[in-house]
């Protein structure tokens, strides 16, 4: 058989997915296994027994992520890495980040029971707490970016009072630093998409171009109260009134651009009576675009409305920025080769970005990164009915194996 024609088997990755499914197993296909808690150690301890018969090697570094080395012929060439995050939402899905270990695993295997050998050594890598549902912040591909330091992540406690570090040491995954004499080439991740675009457009792989950038801010409104039956309209300071057109406002500057989105998810109302005037309002916004210029020019543009809204409707207003990620930009060579990837295997796929933060975008900041997604069944995730069809992960695996394998060859 040619190389070119090589496929991975979509049934023994399908049982993979479905067998670690089962830990942390919650109703209605949902699957509970938060970062380092006892799920997470048996989930890892089933990767371990799993991957030792096609790998060479296996270290755990300070705050647990995982690396599995299969090495190259040539020893002294970097390695190209893969993976993604075997922990979950607290009533997650099956495929979120799991998809992205176990493709790996399932690339690995291929490769072993054809007797493939590659240039450079492969690894699979599985990223210790992406989900930060327990411990936040502290992921563990931060870390590995250089953008948190282990002790920060080590001692980060959760809102129960558990301890990262007393955690890892209980599940058995501690580790040390990765010796330095550990060089790395590329880093590519396959995930599911967590987004309706591609199902919607019938396609079967997205090939990701970067992340969205992330701009999330609480505004405060403040008003006067007052009788809902008293007083005329024309002397009132409405925050609730106020709030509800800044919103619209800020919906109609975001829609004129050409990508982006706005989320208006939380809102307080003081005081919260049916015949009284609000005369406080705190509402929660969430702004992502792809472009770094786009989501600093919204930022103003969205300030400049809150201030004279609320001076219109004779409210103050206070706007506190709570976090800001720039935009992820990936490697044009990474991009290119899982564009090549799937083009050679006659899938349908299009170039766009990503509507969600990954590991990748932790990674990119040091080593050249790619990502590759698949579809997901109406675009939900983080919920126990997400879904992707065998049919529909066993091309993105292919999509990641043929990507891999020509990075391991230049
Ligand atoms: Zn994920």
């Amino acid at each position: 058989m040619k190389f070119n024609e090589l496929t991975v088997n979509s049934s023994r990755l399908w049982e993979s997915l479905m067998e670690m499914a089962e830990i942390g197993k919650a109703p209605e296909n949902g699957v509970s296994r938060p970062a380092l808690s006892k799920e997470d150690g048996k989930a890892r301890d089933l990767l371990t027994e799993w991957i030792k018969p096609v790998v060479d090697e296996m270290m755990v570094d300070e705050v647990g992520n995982m690396f599995f080395i299969k090495h190259g012929t040539k020893s002294d060439l970097p390695i190209v890495l893969s993976g993604s995050h075997l922990d979950t939402q607290l009533h997650g899905g099956r495929f979120d980040g799991v998809l992205g270990v176990l493709a790996v695993l399932e690339v690995l295997r291929t490769l072993h029971e054809n007797q493939i050998l590659l240039d450079h050594g492969l690894g699979l890598v599985n990223w210790s707490n992406e989900e930060e549902a327990r411990f936040c912040p502290a992921m563990g591909s931060a870390v590995f970016s250089g953008k948190l330091s282990s002790s920060q992540v080590l001692d980060c406690r959760a809102s129960d009072g558990s301890h990262y570090g007393t955690c890892l040491k209980q599940i058995g995954y501690a580790g040390d630093r990765l010796p330095s004499s550990l060089k790395m080439k590329a880093y590519l991740e396959l995930h599911i998409e967590q987004g309706p675009v591609l199902e919607n457009e019938n396609l079967d792989i997205g090939v990701v171009t970067g992340a969205q950038g992330q701009m999330t801010m609480d505004v405060t409104l403040q008003g006067v109260a007052g009788h809902a039956g008293t007083v005329p309209m024309r002397l009132r300071a409405d925050a609730l009134a106020c709030a509800s057109e800044i919103i619209s406002q800020c919906r109609s500057i975001l829609l004129k651009k050409e990508d982006g989105v706005m989320t208006v998810g939380t809102m307080d109302v003081e005081p919260n009576s049916r015949s009284t005037i609000p005369s406080k309002v705190v509402f929660g916004m969430d702004i992502r675009n792809p472009h770094s210029e786009s989501l600093e020019q919204l930022k103003n543009q969205f300030t400049e409305a809150i201030s004279s809204i609320s001076q219109k409707h004779h409210c103050t207003n206070n706007v506190e920025i709570r976090s800001f990620k720039p935009p992820t930009e990936f490697d044009d060579s990474c991009i290119e080769v899982i564009e090549s990837a799937a083009k050679k295997l006659q899938y349908g796929y299009k170039r766009m970005p990503s509507g969600a933060f990954h590991d990748a975008c932790m990674v990119n900041e040091i080593i050249p990164t790619g990502m590759i997604f698949t579809p997901c069944l109406n675009g939900i995730s983080h919920h126990p009915s997400e879904y992707a069809s065998q049919e529909q992960l066993f091309k993105g695996v292919n999509t990641l194996l043929h990507s891999l394998s020509e990075l391991c060859r230049k």
